[in-house]
């Protein structure tokens, strides 16, 4: 594929105006949902080869916040695109001031492997929906999710207007060459620094979607069987690989021995061995990645897990107890299937331990009392999370997902997506009929007076 006669493509089309039909827009929303439907086998099935990830893990966590997406677009854009009046004030009257919402142009969207559908199609569907064209850049790891998006995308739709165009560093660094109205990156901190860096040589507006190590407070009050069953599902899911996952937890010393055996209780549903490898339990990525989390288990810390199987990229889900923030595993963000705890004693001194670290992406904290949950939440700045619970906040499109500070910028998920793709397009608007003098030379003293009384 020639990805800059591609590029150009859209730009020419984008200019006929027809993506600014929002008829045209639902139908191709339409279009894509059918699409997905129609192929669900397959796309079960690649994702299946790629790691392992069951049809009731891919629908609940890809395929249904995808439908779910599509569905808000088609119910709200026509509301969404429309002008919207706000007041005007004296100063311009009789004029009247309004805002219209319109799409940016040809945008970027590169995604992460992880969840590799809902994290390349939410943000391609979204941009669509508010009224761009799309070159759409998988993640190369999963290459089979990769393949069947491109070719279920570029059959089905002209490249002038949604495109997949698949490959990995060298095929992102030629499309970054070129310019974009947006790009919108999910994945590492690292490599959204390179993503940055190449949008502001076009002055490209950019959202970066990226990681960080996600803390989970447990304090003394909690209900401790209830943490342990919610943690236990949002860490392990995706076997560890997931940007939300609490990364590490903080549990209050007094209750860390009985929080451990609630969290061992959890895990025996769990596989123990690469044998034992269940339908509902993913396989790490590549063994690159393997091999990275696998020397991040410390043996004299395992409190439950530490069974690993290269051939098999099977690591089984994996407490370590008696963790400190000095240790190898709390420098960078885990995504695998380890849990360190650590048991603090001063919830101040743990609160301070966390704040000289970078915003974190989501933070978790489980307990009843009010004055201390909103202590935390005073205290504390990152994208976003929950109050005892994991995860599920991204699972509201009623709450705009993103991270802040090298967690990320930018958000999405429902309209705070659409206005992510679109510009806030404002408009003063006057008839001729009238024309106050006073802001017109001569400067005299009574104007000033008129003007400070008007003004003030
Ligand atoms: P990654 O940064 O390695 O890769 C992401 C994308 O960038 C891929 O499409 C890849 O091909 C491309 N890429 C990689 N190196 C590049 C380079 N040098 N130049 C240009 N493009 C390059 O991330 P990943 O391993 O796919 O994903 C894991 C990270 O993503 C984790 O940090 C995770 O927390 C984060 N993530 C964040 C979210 C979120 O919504 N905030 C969601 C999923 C994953």
């Amino acid at each position: 594929m020639n990805i800059k006669e591609v590029h150009s493509k859209q730009h020419a089309f984008f200019n006929t105006n027809k993506t600014k039909d929002v008829n045209f827009r639902i139908a191709q929303l339409k279009k894509i949902k059918a699409l997905l439907k129609e192929n669900e086998a397959t796309l079960y099935k690649a994702i299946y080869e790629d790691f392992g990830k069951s049809e009731f893990e891919t629908y609940a966590s890809e395929l249904s916040l995808i439908y779910h997406e599509i569905n808000i677009f088609i119910k709200n854009i026509k509301t969404w695109s429309k002008r919207k009046r706000v007041k005007t004030g004296l100063a311009n009257f009789p004029a009247k001031s309004y805002i219209i919402p319109e799409p940016l142009g040809v945008t970027l969207v590169i995604g992460a492997w992880n969840y590799p559908y809902q994290i390349s199609l939410i943000p391609a569907i979204t941009a669509l929906a508010a009224g761009n064209t799309v070159i759409l850049k998988p993640s190369e790891l999963p290459s089979r999710t990769s393949n069947i998006m491109a070719k279920l995308i570029n059959t089905n739709f002209p490249n002038q207007y949604f495109c997949v165009v698949e490959g990995g560093v060298e095929e992102t660094t030629t499309l970054l060459d070129l310019k974009f109205d947006k790009i919108f990156f999910t994945g590492s901190t690292s490599v959204g620094k390179i993503i940055y860096k190449a949008a502001a040589k076009h002055l490209t507006p950019v959202t970066l979607e990226l990681g960080g190590k996600s803390p989970t407070f447990v304090l003394a009050d909690a209900d401790i069987k209830m943490t342990a069953k919610r943690m236990v599902w949002a860490k392990f899911l995706n076997a560890g690989q997931t940007c939300v996952a609490p990364d590490y937890v903080l549990v209050d010393k007094t209750i860390e021995a009985q929080f451990m055996d609630a969290l061992k209780t959890e895990l025996d549903n769990y596989p123990k061995t690469s044998n034992e490898q269940k339908e509902n339990y993913l396989k790490i990525i590549n063994t690159s990645h393997f091999d990275r989390l696998s020397k991040l288990i410390n043996h004299n810390n395992v409190c439950f897990g530490g069974i690993i199987d290269r051939e098999a990229r099977f690591i089984s889900p994996t407490v370590l107890k008696n963790i400190s923030f000095e240790d190898d595993i709390m420098k960078d963000e885990i995504f695998g299937p380890i849990l360190p705890v650590i048991a603090f004693t001063n919830l101040d001194d743990v609160v301070k331990k966390v704040k000289q670290r970078s915003k974190p992406l989501s933070c978790y904290i489980y307990s009843k009392n009010r004055k201390i949950i909103n202590k935390l939440l005073k205290e504390i700045s990152f994208g976003g999370g929950a109050i005892n619970d994991s995860i599920m906040h991204l699972s509201n499109s009623n709450l705009p997902f993103g991270g802040v500070g090298l967690s990320g910028m930018g958000t999405y998920h429902g309209k705070y997506g659409f206005e992510t793709f679109s510009h806030k397009k404002s408009i003063l608007d006057k008839p001729f009929w009238l024309e106050p003098n006073i802001k017109y030379a001569p400067y005299t003293k009574n104007k000033l007076k008129l003007i400070k009384w008007f003004l003030e």
